[in-house]
């Protein structure tokens, strides 16, 4: 059967409430997406087709499980059931690497051996609380990250050498410290056990580091696709300033750096800005800086300078951008602006904002960034009006 027609059995489907379009096919959540960006953006700009996947299945590079015990105190790993703290067990997810799944499971399997014990949300007693794992999809680097209410833990080293033998496939192993009552994975500190602390994926031929608490698309294959769409939606000749605003670790002007004269990133995650500069460094691109600011403050900065920007890139998280950004987005007037967006509604707001201001909306396409969720990306290319 074609993977486009396949459904998505899954049983906890229900209760772990993450995958809200599993009771349709493929075909018809692309379908469904297609539809949804199409009305937000109506009156906006034609929207071209949605860029779906070959396979959806098992595209999330970062998984993460939380840890609880079941009725008899034995340890189980899942998810939360959807809008409480109970924990759901799942041992395999049909949108999840299935190499992150595996070595969840043996995790969970190797505690009572050593004596680690899962964290009690009512309590507040107890070792281990999450486990993150993030893969390379390019590279294979697999990054496992536990999150602990404590940096020590009697027979780390035993631990460790026990669970990289059993996957060797492991490339570094973080420990991270959260000893905060709230529904936040990571906390601010941690310390390495193996390798590194940090992965290493591929996008569009460049190599890119990526912290624990740095920002990476959750579906590299995608993010190919989008990055690429992006970069075509921005016509670069080479001569252009291009500003990344939200860059994450700079993924999107790092790929698009070859075809400017520069570039400016911007992003308020100091990690994710500190691996944005080792990832310049990393593939020799010369021509980029990376600012650690709030985007919309920093803008206003640039406004006031009168820095002369030609394309901006933005990529905002789902809230969409602020009227601080937009607006002195409107003093310095790029010629061209690419919207890239993890939320059709904020673009639709922020995108009328921009027309209002003398821009008009060319064209959008969505891409599927995580099949059988409600969520959808979107590319949007915003021109300067000539005649103001
Ligand atoms: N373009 C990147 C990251 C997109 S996610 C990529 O494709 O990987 C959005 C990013 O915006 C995150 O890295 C987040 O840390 C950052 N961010 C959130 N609020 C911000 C703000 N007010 N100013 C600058 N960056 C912000």
């Amino acid at each position: 059967m074609n993977t486009r027609e396949q459904r998505f059995n899954c049983p906890v489907a229900a209760r772990c409430g993450g995958c809200q379009l599993s009771r349709m096919n493929y075909q018809e959540q692309l379908r469904h997406k297609q539809q949804k960006v199409e009305q937000l953006l109506s009156g906006l700009c034609p929207v071209e087709p949605i860029i779906g996947m070959e396979n959806p299945f098992h595209y999330r590079n970062k998984v993460h499980a939380v840890l609880s015990v079941d009725k008899r105190g034995t340890p189980i790993s899942g998810v939360y059931a959807m809008g409480t703290h109970r924990v759901v067990p799942v041992r395999s997810c049909l949108i999840e690497d299935r190499r992150a799944d595996r070595i969840i499971q043996t995790i969970v399997a190797m505690l009572p051996k050593f004596k680690l014990r899962i964290y009690n949300e009512y309590t507040h007693r107890g070792f281990l609380r999450h486990i993150l794992i993030r893969t390379g999809e390019k590279t294979g680097q697999i990054m496992v990250v536990l999150v602990a209410t404590s940096l020590e833990f009697p027979g780390k080293k035993a631990f460790v050498a026990a669970l990289v033998e059993k996957h060797p496939e492991i490339t570094t192993i973080v420990l991270n410290l959260n000893q905060r009552e709230t529904s936040m994975v990571l906390g601010k500190k941690e310390t390495i056990l193996y390798g590194p602390g940090f992965m290493e994926d591929e996008l569009c031929g460049k190599r890119f580091r990526i912290s624990p608490q740095s920002f990476y698309q959750v579906n590299a294959k995608q993010t190919e696709v989008l990055y690429r769409k992006a970069i075509e939606y921005a016509s670069l000749t080479g001569r252009e300033t291009l500003l990344d605003a939200y860059c994450g670790t700079g993924t999107i002007g790092l790929c698009a750096s070859d075809g400017v004269k520069s570039l400016i990133g911007v992003e308020l995650n100091a990690d994710a800005v500190r691996d944005a500069k080792e990832n310049a460094r990393l593939n020799t691109v010369t021509n980029a800086k990376f600012v650690c600011d709030d985007a919309g403050r920093f803008m206003v900065k640039m406004a006031r300078d009168g820095f002369p920007l030609d394309v901006l890139i933005m990529d905002p998280p789902r809230a969409g951008s602020d009227e601080k950004f937009l607006s002195s987005v409107l003093t310095l007037m790029p010629e061209r602006i690419v919207y890239v967006s993890c939320n059709p509604e904020t673009l639709a707001r922020d995108a009328a904002f921009l027309v209002k201001g003398g821009y008009k909306a060319v064209k959008a396409v969505p891409v599927d960034m995580f099949p059988c969720t409600e969520h959808v990306e979107t590319v949007m290319l915003l021109s300067r009006q000539e005649a103001r």
